[in-house]
C-alpha cells in the first residue's frame, strides 16, 4: 500500500505539474486558470488531449508545437517531472499520513511561485496568501486533532516569525545595497513557509540564504556581473523549504529525541 501510494503520487504529480504550467503562464497574464483549454502561445492552436500528456507529449513532439513547429520550452516537462518527483518524495517521507496533504499543496505552490518569480520577478499575492491561510488552518487543525505532534501555536509563531525575519533582512539589504533585492513577495512566501513547516522554517531559511549567496556568487563570476543585478530569491526560498521539509524536520526530531532522552 505504501509503495503503491508513492507511484500514485508520482502520476498525480505529473497531472498537477501540467496544471502548474498552465497557472505559471496564465496567472501573471491574468488569464483564467479554470476556463479555456491549453493552447500554443505562438500560433494559439488548441492543444489536443493526446498532445497534452505530461512529460511524454513533449518528448514525442521533440519539444515542438504540432501545428506550427514552434519550439516548446523545456521548462514545461521540467516542471511536470519535478512536481511528480517531489510528490513521490512527499509520500515517501510522510507516508499515508494526513500531513501529506498540506505538504503536497506546499510543494505545488512553491514550484509555481518559483516558476513565476524566475520569469516575472513577482510572487503573486493571489497564489501565496490563500495558500498561507489554508496552510495555517490545516496545520492548526491537525495539531488540535492530535494528528500532528506539538502545540497548535507553533504554526502561527513560525509563520509570523519567518515573515518578520525576512522583512527585517529585506529592509537592511535595501539600505545597505540601495536596491531592492528582496521584496514583500519574499516576506509573504516566508509567512507561507512558516505556516506549513513550523520550527523547520529555521533550517529552511538558513539553506535558502546559503543557496542564494552561492547562486549570487556564481552569477557574478560566470557573467561578470557587478552584483547589483537583483536575482529572484523565491526559488531559493522554495529550495530551502523543500530540503527542510524532507530533511530538516526529521533532523530536528532526532535532535530533540537525543537531548530530551
Ligand atoms: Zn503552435
Amino acid at each position: 500500500m505504501y509503495a503503491y501510494s508513492i507511484v500514485i503520487a508520482f502520476v498525480f504529480g505529473l497531472l498537477i505539474g501540467s496544471f502548474l504550467n498552465a497557472c505559471a503562464y496564465r496567472v501573471p497574464r491574468q488569464i483564467s486558470v479554470v476556463h479555456g483549454r491549453s493552447f500554443c502561445p505562438v500560433c494559439t492552436t488548441q492543444i489536443k488531449g493526446y498532445d497534452n500528456v505530461p512529460l511524454i507529449s513533449w518528448m514525442v513532439l521533440r519539444g515542438r508545437c504540432r501545428a506550427c513547429g514552434a519550439p516548446i520550452s523545456p521548462r514545461y516537462p521540467i516542471v511536470e517531472g519535478l512536481t511528480a518527483t517531489l510528490f513521490a518524495a512527499t509520500l515517501a517521507v510522510d507516508g499515508l499520513h494526513w500531513v501529506a496533504l498540506p505538504h503536497l499543496l506546499l510543494v505545488a505552490v512553491l514550484i509555481v511561485v518559483s516558476d513565476i518569480d524566475l520569469e516575472f520577478r513577482i510572487i503573486p499575492d493571489v497564489v501565496i496568501l490563500p495558500t498561507a491561510v489554508v496552510g495555517l488552518a490545516s496545520m492548526i487543525a491537525l495539531s488540535l486533532a492530535h494528528v500532528h505532534a506539538g502545540a497548535w501555536y507553533q504554526w502561527p509563531i513560525a509563520a509570523f516569525g519567518a515573515a518578520l525575519f525576512l522583512f527585517v533582512i529585506a529592509e537592511i539589504y535595501e539600505r545597505v545595497r540601495h536596491l531592492a533585492g528582496m521584496g514583500m513577495g519574499d516576506v509573504k512566501m516566508a509567512l507561507c513557509m512558516g505556516a506549513f513547516l513550523g520550527v523547520a522554517v529555521i533550517p529552511a531559511m538558513f539553506i535558502a540564504f546559503v543557496a542564494g549567496a552561492v547562486g549570487g556568487l556564481i552569477l557574478i563570476v560566470a557573467r561578470g556581473e557587478s552584483g547589483k543585478t537583483a536575482i529572484p530569491f523565491g526559488p531559493f526560498l522554495a529550495f530551502g523549504a523543500i530540503v527542510a521539509m524532507y530533511v530538516g524536520k526529521p533532523a530536528i526530531d532526532a535532535y530533540l529525541n537525543f537531548v530530551t532522552r
